[in-house]
């Protein structure tokens, strides 16, 4: 017997779709507001939470949609003040969502600044040689609704935490589009599900606060400079010259420098804010001087701000991250030109390599444990 179809997740659901299954079934258009407040603002976690709607409606809504597509298998907190999330979806593929939390003022003791981190795609199919996220491909795309379910667990897990949260809008600071998969290669989803977490009827996050990351894809960098939401755009540079890129980055060769630099620089010149070039620092790779000069000229003519991530290792590939000294040298180099650079050294602070590596080993783990 066929199985019967999955039910889509209500978090991919807008207030104009909602509203529009809600009147075909009968139902008065204010609804949808009433739903989607118990889901983003109130939050509950089962539709007999919805108290003020009838039976018979809530029978209705748990028959039609998925309330969260997604259960928290693994809550990896560190003393670093990272939280790994891991989260099953309902093909049991895996993915992670990470939160960070920081000093307000970047110095402080306090860290209730909370930053976090989401995945796009389960897998990857960009081939980064240095990723984990890629090493087994790409095994498909989230939805719309996957991704804002990332969010919502995390508000979940940050309710238990503090009870006060809830009723305030997003109970985190800022998000970036930085875990597993590439956002840019899952583009209409992305979009869907950053308008829900915009939308005042949803966790009316503001577009300024959240980063997107990509490897460089042109057309979609290009299309994300025309998007009404003004979000902040992260590029993964990683080399300063095709050859250094082209080594460790397959889509250098689609999207070679001379493509992705006017490209950044179009969209810093629409939207009028700096972006941001990360590089991460892999010894012997990228991490000589000439390369520190390089990336010096390129971040001056997109008055850009660097963010030198010193190489996070995985298990089984053979890239090393640079000494300290070597690190703090290369950095030295844009500093002096007063480029506005980061060189992050504490592993809580450390997001770029976060998401991915627990997935791995739990699918190398599952793989063990399932006779062939
Ligand atoms: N696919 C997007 C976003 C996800 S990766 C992108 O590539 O930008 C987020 C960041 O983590 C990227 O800059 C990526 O290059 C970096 N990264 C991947 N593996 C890493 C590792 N092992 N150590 C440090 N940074 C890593
Ligand atoms: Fe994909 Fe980004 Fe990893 Fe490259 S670095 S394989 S684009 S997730």
């Amino acid at each position: 017997m066929p199985s019967p179809p999955a039910r889509p997740p209500l978090t991919g659901e807008t207030l104009d779709s909602l509203t529009a299954r809600l009147q075909a079934q009968g139902e008065p258009a204010f609804r949808a507001r009433q739903i989607l407040e118990w889901v983003y603002k109130r939050r509950v976690t089962s539709w007999d939470g919805m108290t003020n709607l009838s039976k018979p409606l809530r029978a209705w809504l748990a028959d039609t949609f998925d309330l969260l597509p997604a259960t928290l298998v693994l809550n990896r907190h560190s003393e670093d003040v990272t939280d790994k999330l891991l989260l099953e979806l309902r093909d049991r593929s895996l993915i992670e969502t990470v939160i960070i939390r920081a000093p307000q003022d970047g110095v402080g003791l306090d860290h209730s600044r909370k930053t976090i981190c989401i995945s796009t795609q389960v897998g990857c199919a960009m081939g980064c040689v240095f990723c984990a996220s890629g090493l087994a491909g790409l095994k498909r795309n989230l939805s719309a609704g996957e991704i804002v379910a990332q969010l919502l667990l995390v508000c979940h897990s940050e309710d238990a935490r503090t009870p006060r949260a809830r009723l305030e809008l997003a109970s985190f600071d800022n998000l970036v589009v930085m875990g597993m998969g590439e956002p840019l290669a899952n583009y209409d989803a992305l979009i869907l599900a950053l308008t829900i977490l915009n939308a005042e009827w949803g966790l009316g996050f503001g577009a300024r606060r959240i980063t997107i990351s990509t490897s460089g894809l042109v057309p979609k960098i290009l299309q994300l400079a025309e998007e009404p939401l003004a979000f902040r755009l992260a590029i993964s540079l990683h080399g300063a010259t095709d050859a250094v890129r082209e080594q460790i980055m397959p889509i250098n060769r689609a999207y070679p420098l001379a493509k992705l630099l006017p490209a950044v620089r179009a969209f810093s010149a629409t939207h009028g804010r700096m972006v941001t070039l990360e590089f991460i620092l892999i010894a012997d790779v990228n991490d000589s001087l000439e390369q520190a000069k390089l990336l010096r000229a390129i971040a001056l003519d997109l008055h850009a701000h660097v963010n030198l991530i010193p190489y996070n290792t995985v298990e089984g590939l053979p890239w090393q991250r640079p000494s300290i000294t070597r690190q703090e040298r290369f950095a030295d180099v844009l500093r002096a030109a007063r480029i506005s650079v980061t060189l992050r050294r504490e592993k809580g602070h450390d997001i770029n390599a976060a998401c991915g590596q627990l997935r791995l080993q739990t699918e190398t783990a599952r793989a063990a444990a399932t006779p062939a």
